[in-house]
């Protein structure tokens, strides 16, 4: 949230600087521009509004799953109607560019991914395991908001190297038109608990844009740590 302001204010500076001091001296401007610049950080000081509602918690209405917030066990939604218009819809527009995506994990249940889990734990231990997958009750892939992609023709499926095909450099540029953000981002591994991930990207609506554009995480983005 902090990034936020500093870069709407350095957006009112520019703003200002532009159309305000052509007459005024630059002392005269800097005044001004500061006097703008904290009235800008109180009005945009506005507290996340985190709520839980039947065992699930929303920030600003956004659904979230992590490591720490889980989903109720019985919480089986199916992949959602919005999810999957979008990335139709973004598959579609993709292909009219000469790229294919497959759809390569959706909607996974608390008991499926319980399965996957305990097996990753069986093969290589709990903490290598919780790298890369989640605790049954903690999968983005319960919330039906969550989906893996891949592409055929580049042949690299749930592989890092995902992030040097065109594919990706394609949704990089596009998936948030479509709500979409990709949720666990290179060097925030730290703060999200996962390895990046460039192939899951998470359904969040109209504010996919504003979240990419922040370079955050959810957890970041929500003051959620
Ligand atoms: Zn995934």
């Amino acid at each position: 949230m902090k990034f936020i302001k500093v870069v709407m204010a350095l957006m009112l500076l520019v703003t200002l600087g532009a159309c305000g001091s052509e007459d005024a001296t630059a002392l005269e401007a800097i005044e001004y521009n500061k006097q703008y610049e904290s009235l800008s950080f109180s009005n945009l000081d506005i507290p996340v509004h985190v709520e839980e509602i039947d065992g699930i918690t929303y920030a600003d209405g956004v659904l979230i799953v992590n490591k720490e917030i889980p989903l109720p066990n019985d919480y089986n939604p199916g992949l959602q109607a919005e999810t999957e218009e979008a990335y139709l819809q973004m598959f579609e527009d993709a292909a009219a560019e000469g790229l294919s995506f497959e759809l390569v994990s959706g909607f996974r249940s608390y008991n499926y991914q319980a399965e996957l889990y305990n097996n990753y734990v069986a093969r290589d231990g709990k903490e290598a395991a919780d790298k890369y997958s989640a605790e049954p009750g903690h999968s983005e892939h319960q919330t039906g908001l969550a989906i893996d992609v891949g592409s055929y023709d580049s042949a690299v499926l749930l592989q890092t190297s995902f992030e040097y095909t065109p594919e990706f450099e394609w949704l990089s540029e596009h998936a948030h038109e479509y709500g979409f953000i990709i949720r666990y981002l290179k060097g925030k591994e730290d703060i999200t608990g996962y390895m990046y991930e460039p192939w899951h990207l998470r359904y969040v609506g109209d504010k996919a844009t504003d979240i990419k554009e922040s370079g955050l995480t959810l957890e970041e983005y929500f003051d959620l740590l």
